[in-house]
């Protein structure tokens, strides 16, 4: 047996006979194995880290904190690291954001989200009982997260218990007029408190990625009809897609933005939702019914406050948004080899993220359950590099101090792969 025998570790069935990597060590791109490999960490430790591992800057900022203190509670006290954290990324944000509700993680960056704006509709006296948001969206692993996702082998087993979410179709040339159509009537008919989405890219879905334009098309519409816009920008925040933020590529924007993922650099666990003047101002009274009576015990946990201001420092030091110019570069360089090759199909790149399905037929179908991700991954990791596939999908999503190369022979990697299958 293993040696984590006793750990129930995420994602993971218990009787899965993979092994997990034993890390003593992590560096840059690279992950070091107790038994001595080096391994290239390309789904940059779950879509979190941006600069690379251990990078001094941000270990720094912990440890200088780590001087002071390590957390207190955030209810009756405030700390430096928080202030400073809020007033750097208030930068980043839509102009007319000014309140920063801390959390731990992006489950519950989405539930502050959520239940502010049901909250928002309730103070205001009209009682919208449900939200709009894509098919194949995903927003966490909590009830109000796995209520406003897609309903799939994630949240099967709560399926009678999740709360009413009205799914719309990824937008299309075809599809758009049809969607805005929808929601209209939708509403009509029983009115929506918010829409949540994934701008520009849904990442758990398979990284599928849509245009800007039908998504600004979209959040006018909600806008028109009083809903309540939430960017869920966990997986797309900090660069993700190019811009700082996915929302920066349209002029409309969120009444709502939850980060987490890579907003500590990848060091810890953090959570954040911004609100807009518009939906505070509801909040800003004395009765005790307007009061937000949501927080968790970590609530602005100064370690990772001091963590997330130095990674963001880092985006103005280091110039980090020309290196996911860079990453998108060699991308494009990627799927111009890629291209035609037999079993690959719809080549894509965003920013930071590349994506392509393997469409082999003893494989076929996009299904999170498909074994070739098994296979892939295996293949992958006798090479030295470490992905996760979902289904047949195939994606990158390095941590932005990769080098081409590496980029181009993780592609190489994968089209050796496809092209060694069994058809
Ligand atoms: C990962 C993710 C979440 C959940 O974040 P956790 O930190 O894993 O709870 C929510 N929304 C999106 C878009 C994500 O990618």
């Amino acid at each position: 047996m293993y040696a984590s025998d006793n750990i129930w570790r995420p994602f993971t069935s218990l009787v899965s006979k993979s092994k997990p990597l034993k890390i003593v060590k992590a560096e840059g791109l690279y992950l070091y194995t107790e038994d001595g490999n080096k391994i290239a960490d390309l789904n940059a430790s779950w879509w979190v880290n941006i600069h690379g591992h251990s990078h001094p800057y941000i270990s720094e900022a912990i440890r200088k904190q780590l001087e002071k203190f390590g957390h207190v509670m955030f209810s009756d006290c405030t700390h430096e690291a928080a202030e400073t954290l809020a007033k750097k990324i208030v930068n980043f944000l839509p102009q007319n954001h000014k309140k920063i509700f801390f959390s731990d993680n992006g489950s519950t960056a989405v539930e502050v989200a959520l239940k502010i704006s049901r909250q928002y509709f309730y103070l205001k006296g009209e009682q919208r009982g449900r939200y709009l948001a894509f098919h194949g969206g995903y927003h966490g692993d909590t009830f109000g997260g796995m209520s406003a996702a897609e309903r799939n082998v994630f949240n099967a087993a709560f399926r009678n218990l999740l709360f009413d979410t009205f799914l719309i179709p990824l937008p299309d040339d075809d599809k758009i007029p049809d969607i805005l159509n929808t929601i209209e009537i939708e509403h009509k008919k029983n009115p929506f408190i918010a829409f949540i989405y994934e701008p520009l890219v849904q990442g758990a879905a398979g990284m599928k990625m849509y245009e800007a334009r039908y998504l600004e098309q979209i959040i006018n519409r909600c806008s028109e009809l009083g809903i309540l816009t939430i960017a869920d920008e966990v997986m797309t925040g900090f660069g993700r897609t190019g811009t700082f933020l996915a929302s920066d590529q349209m002029k409309s924007k969120p009444d709502m933005v939850c980060l987490s993922k890579g907003l500590t650099g990848g060091f810890m666990p953090l959570g954040l939702t911004s609100v807009s003047d518009k939906v505070v101002e509801v909040f800003e009274n004395e009765n005790p019914m307007h009061t937000f009576y949501h927080g968790h015990s970590y609530t602005a946990y100064a370690l990772a406050c001091s963590a997330a201001a130095a990674n963001i420092e880092l985006f103005e030091k280091e110039n980090t948004l020309q290196k996911v110019q860079r990453m998108e570069s060699a991308y494009r360089n990627c799927i111009l080899q890629l291209r035609g090759v037999s079993g690959i199909q719809n080549l894509r790149c965003k920013g930071g993220i590349f994506a392509a399905e393997a469409d082999i037929q003893n494989y076929k179908g996009e299904d999170y359950l498909n074994p070739l991700k098994g296979k892939m991954q295996e293949y992958f990791l006798e090479r030295g590099m470490l992905i996760r596939p979902l289904g047949n999908t195939f994606y990158l999503i390095p941590p932005y101090c990769i080098r081409e190369e590496e980029i181009y022979s993780a592609a190489d990697c994968f089209r050796n792969f496809v092209e060694g299958l069994e058809r």
